[in-house]
């Protein structure tokens, strides 16, 4: 699931140990009785839906050697690459780019161009190491002896320099102090920008303050869905600089200088950068429908094959869940926090049950085991069940694994904008992402049958009332929750995962999902933790709901007003 907060990802934790209690033996074996195997050896898989062929399968696809499958890695080829195995094992029908199974989405990654360089009087200065470049979108202004000039503090307009007297000059901006005591290195480039667009070049003199993670995260590439119809703006060039490459702009201590005064320096150079393509792909695979008419529509079913990649720093990951468990319930939609003492004596408690049966693991791979590999592998098992029943489904079945929803709902958003089969041919979406927790130390009132629905009454009520008939009908007693389906519910779920893209076309949706939980979007999301029973479950509940949606001998009907597909989602 798309990630809903800003804190979603890279939390460095600390636990001072000395400030902590003593465990009670207890909670040693509570904790660790929830936990499998850390490796688990594949076993064939059968014609059903079994816990044993989604741990087969989970195990494989969010296994440490995926990278954590971010969009425009080697890992999430090889993610897509286990997929698109299996569907051609199974003999589904292509239905991505020119009779494969991968659709290839205009996915770029985008990295500093060779040669780039700054200089200010006779001086030239390193990106990455006397700068660090940041990009400012295909469009950024070359420095043509651009007039330095000093901005002020950063965030406060009384002292800052206004946005017309920086048109056409490179201007330098200091930054305060936060709390700590420490300079608050970090600025909101967007908003900076929009400022001083008119500025020939941005610089931040924050580059010593920060911390070594962010500077690595920060010169990462970036990835970027192309949207071919957006020319992009002229924009100033933007970078961090460093405490000496400050005094070369300058000239002089920062230290009782006035805004807007010009430094008689003068700035050369440029900070392009440059696009190349990166693998993004969804998998499309189609089971033919056995009724000769009905078979030109689809029921699709889908899940999400990307994740967020990993971390270059590793954290402690029993000290990270322990924290989380405690702290940050919801994972990276709850806000970091330091914990009170009593909090950090519970931490300490669950951290040595943890280490009394295992040592010290150190994790930076977000394997997003949950998210979306329950989804993922769970749609891979219900292609395989459908595949091997006894009589096929009138309508046809298209499974489609989307790319890059953790960025956007890229995948979802292209493959509707670009269908391989005609749009309105299809029937429903039915969208899984992350069924595979949801127990009672997951989520209030979890359990077995614990599932939270949305959007499933939004476009098509028969849909709705479709997915409580087969669910009833089901061996397992289903308890469907429908709190975060609620008009303007803060988590935004029916905005959050790949569903949407379809819902904004009139298609109706159903969207399947246990809920957030202490792993969310952490290194900790890993197949140890999953419930693979109830995995088994929901994936046959969704699996029912197809079948049942494309043996109708009638289109389901939609009978609520369509959103505009080009508008912002409402929940
Ligand atoms: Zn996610």
């Amino acid at each position: 699931m798309l990630v809903g907060s800003p804190f979603a990802r890279r939390i460095l934790i600390a636990i001072a140990a000395s400030t902590v209690a003593a465990p009670p033996f207890a909670v040693a074996q509570n904790a660790a009785s929830r936990e499998l195997p850390l490796k688990h050896a594949p076993q064939p898989t059968t014609a059903e839906i079994t816990p044993a062929d989604l741990m087969t399968r989970l195990y494989i696809f969010s296994d440490d050697s995926m990278e954590g499958r971010r969009v425009g890695t080697i890992g999430h080829q090889r993610g897509t690459a286990y997929i698109e195995r299996e569907v051609r094992r199974l003999g589904l029908v292509p239905a991505g780019d020119s009779g494969t199974y991968f659709q290839n989405l205009p996915v770029f990654e985008r990295t500093l161009a060779a040669g780039q360089t700054l200089s200010v009087g006779g001086t030239t200065f390193k990106p990455w190491v006397d700068y660090l470049p940041r990009d400012n979108g295909p469009n950024v202004r070359s420095l043509n002896q651009a007039p330095v000039v000093f901005g002020g503090s950063w965030g406060d307009t009384a002292t800052m320099l206004s946005p017309s007297a920086a048109a056409g000059k490179f201007i330098v901006l200091i930054v305060p102090d936060g709390p700590d005591g420490k300079p608050q290195w970090q600025v909101n480039r967007p908003v900076l920008t929009r400022y001083y667009s008119d500025a020939a070049g941005i610089a931040i003199a924050s580059l010593d303050a920060m911390d070594p993670q962010a500077r690595q995260t920060l010169a990462e590439p970036t990835v970027d869905l192309q949207s071919p119809e957006a020319r992009a703006p002229e924009l100033p060039a933007f970078l961090y600089v460093t405490r000496a490459m400050l005094d070369a702009l300058l000239g002089e201590s920062t230290r009782g200088l006035t805004r807007g005064r010009a430094s008689g320096k003068m700035v050369t150079g440029s900070l392009r950068f440059t696009d190349t393509r990166a693998p993004a792909r969804n998998v499309v695979a189609i089971l033919p429908g056995s009724d000769p008419v009905l078979k030109r529509e689809y029921v699709a079913i889908g899940a999400h094959n990307d994740h967020i990649g990993f971390d270059h720093d590793p954290v402690d990951h029993d000290s990270l869940r322990a924290f989380n468990t405690v702290v940050r319930p919801g994972g990276a939609d709850d806000a970091p926090r330091t914990p009170s003492a009593d909090e950090a004596a519970r931490i300490r408690t669950i951290l040595d049950s943890l280490r009394r049966v295992h040592t010290p693991r150190r994790d930076s791979i977000y394997n997003g085991a949950d998210d979306d590999g329950s989804g993922t592998v769970s749609v891979l098992e219900i292609a395989e069940s459908l595949v091997n029943a006894r009589v096929r489904p009138k309508r046809s079945i298209l499974f489609i694994w989307h790319a890059g929803e953790e960025e956007g709902l890229w995948g979802s958003e292209y493959f509707t904008d670009h269908p391989t089969v005609p749009r309105d041919s299809i029937v429903t979406e039915l969208n899984i992402d992350m069924i595979g927790r949801g127990r009672a130390d997951d989520v209030k009132g979890g359990g077995p049958g614990y599932v939270q629905l949305s959007g499933s009454r939004r476009l098509s009520t028969e849909l709705g009332d479709l997915v409580e008939t087969v669910a009833k009908s089901e061996p397992t007693t289903f308890r469907i929750d429908y709190q975060y389906d609620a008009n303007g519910h803060p988590q935004q779920y029916y905005c959050r995962s790949d569903h949407y893209e379809y819902a904004r076309y009139g298609i109706p949706i159903a969207f399947f999902s246990t809920g957030g939980h202490r792993d969310y979007h952490q290194v900790t999301d890993e197949a140890q933790y999953i419930d693979y029973d109830q995995l088994a479950r929901i994936a046959t509940l969704v699996r029912d709901v197809a079948e049942r949606a494309a043996n109708l001998d009638h289109r389901l009907v939609v009978d609520k007003r369509k959103p505009d597909p080009h508008g912002q989602c409402v929940q």
